[in-house]
């Protein structure tokens, strides 16, 4: 079967378009180094007709195909677990955009194109592509989407699902299924598309897309303050909401701990003198005087006694300092050790109550262990984990005691184990412990109309029956 397979595909994807498994070292392996696969090797398609013939190819012979766009999702679902005879198929060639339209606010772009070079092409017409996190510059759109990824500016302008507006996916069949229609009305029936984003590759692979521009904001202004305490965060953010209608588009929560780790290894100046246990970044999009809004803001925050200590990027390098603190946050934050993580959400309203209750949890199940914590907390998101630098092994002991706790306190708070990274292998089995078996009972069904051979992605998402 493999060498079949693998000559089969060399045929028809021409030159470059197979590698064998020796040569794909290291597209099995995900970002965190957490999950290890194999396969008899990557096929690298340059159209949709050639991932069409891929999937045919893979699907006459019973060979598994697992999507792969940048490798940089956290959940592990575009490492092929090896359970079955697999071939990678990688869209890293089909990175063209192909139409911007700024009358519209809308680009057209094949689903390799990184995420950076999609904001790169809406500014350039003027525009704002809004999604974006610190693995912007190898995240694809094919990728964003089948995660229904989010990142900073969810706050205001919502995940992948509401930038999307029409998608070309190729069915396990090897059929294409052209949905590329971007109408901002269409109410002829089952909106299929958001079938696949969110669909981690496993009922379909997302080939082109028309996703939406936004108007670019004429100016905006990033704070970082320093919390007097958690139990302070609800109200400063009810506090920037109101000083800034429309125009809070990002706040997000910084232990000292990852702040102290991020300005060590980058040799950064410290944004503000007082050293808190909590800090919050926050940004202001919209018209010129939005910077005035976040300085009245601020100095309403402090007489409240809510801040210790706030200062506004006055130049885009300071900016950019500031906005490198949250994005090496993701790198740094097992400390390079082991960590028991989450990319939880609960209501924006219940962070601070969450990570109470959690905290207690982790001082009971492992004293001594370190809960710490991150996120798009104006989203209820946080990127939650416990760690124990220098003794790893008590903490791996400890892990699957911490996770039923966790994931129970997560349930009980209203919340979900997976705000943003999808379940991908990390969490297919314990999402059956939040999701009512109706729900999981559709969720299979889907599948099997869709895939009714397991072509697709198998081992990720979805638990065993
Ligand atoms: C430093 C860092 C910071 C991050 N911050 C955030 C953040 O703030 N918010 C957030 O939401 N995410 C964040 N992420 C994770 C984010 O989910 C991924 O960056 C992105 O969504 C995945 O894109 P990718 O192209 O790398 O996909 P991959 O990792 O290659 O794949 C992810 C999943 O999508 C599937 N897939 C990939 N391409 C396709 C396709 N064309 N069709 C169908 N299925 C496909 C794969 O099979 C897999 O299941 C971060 C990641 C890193 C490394």
């Amino acid at each position: 079967m493999s060498p079949g397979v693998a000559t089969a595909l060399a045929d028809r994807l021409g030159p470059g378009g197979w590698l064998p498994a020796g040569d794909i070292a290291a597209h099995l392996t995900d970002f965190r180094k957490v999950f290890t696969g194999s396969a008899l090797g990557m096929a690298r398609p340059t159209s949709t007709d050639e991932v069409a013939a891929a999937v045919r190819i893979c699907a006459d012979l019973g060979v598994a195909i697992t999507t792969q766009g940048g490798n940089t999702g956290l959940s592990g679902g575009a490492i092929p677990s090896g359970d079955r005879p697999t071939v990678l198929l990688s869209l890293a060639r089909m990175h063209t955009i192909e139409a911007v339209n700024a009358a519209r606010s809308t680009i057209t772009a094949q689903a390799g194109v990184t995420i950076e070079a999609l904001q790169q092409e809406a500014v350039a017409a003027d525009r704002l592509f809004a999604p974006d996190w610190g693995a912007r510059g190898s995240a694809t759109l094919g990728g964003a989407i089948a995660t229904n990824a989010g990142g900073i500016n969810v706050l205001r302008y919502g995940n992948m699902r509401e930038q999307v507006l029409g998608l070309e996916v190729v069915l396990a069949d090897g059929r294409i299924w052209d949905g590329l229609r971007a109408l901002p009305k269409d109410n002829s029936g089952f909106d299929l598309k958001q079938l696949f984003i969110a669909g981690e590759g496993t009922i379909g692979i997302v080939t082109r897309a028309v996703v939406r521009m936004h108007s670019l904001p004429t100016a905006h202004r990033t704070a970082f303050a320093a919390l007097r305490s958690l139990a302070n965060l609800d109200e400063l953010f009810a506090l920037a909401r109101s000083h800034s209608p429309g125009a809070l588009s990002a706040f997000e929560l910084l232990p000292e701990i990852g702040v102290a780790q991020v300005v060590g290894r980058y040799g950064i100046i410290r944004p503000v003198a007082a050293v808190a246990d909590w800090y919050v970044l926050l940004r202001f999009s919209g018209a010129d005087r939005i910077g005035d809004n976040l300085l009245t803001m601020l100095s309403t925050a402090t007489d409240a006694g809510l801040v210790l200590d706030a200062v506004v990027a006055e130049t885009t390098a300071q900016e950019d300092n500031l906005w490198l603190l949250r994005d090496e946050l993701t790198a740094t934050r097992s400390f390079g050790g082991f960590g028991v993580k989450y990319d939880l959400a609960v209501p924006p309203d219940r962070i601070a109550a969450f990570l109470r209750t959690a905290s207690d949890a982790v001082e009971h199940i492992s004293p001594g262990s370190l809960p710490y914590a991150f996120g798009h907390v104006g989203d209820g998101n946080l990127h939650f984990t416990v760690l124990r630098p220098g003794d790893d092994a008590t903490l791996e002991a400890d892990a699957g005691d911490l996770r039923a706790a966790i994931d129970r306190i997560v349930w009980d708070f209203d919340g979900t184990i997976s705000a943003e990274h999808g379940l991908g292998r990390e969490l297919r089995d314990r999402i059956a412990g939040q999701k009512p078996e109706v729900e999981l009972e559709l969720m299979r069904r889907v599948k099997r109309a869709l895939d009714p051979e397991g072509t697709l992605n198998p081992g990720v998402m979805l638990p065993d029956d």
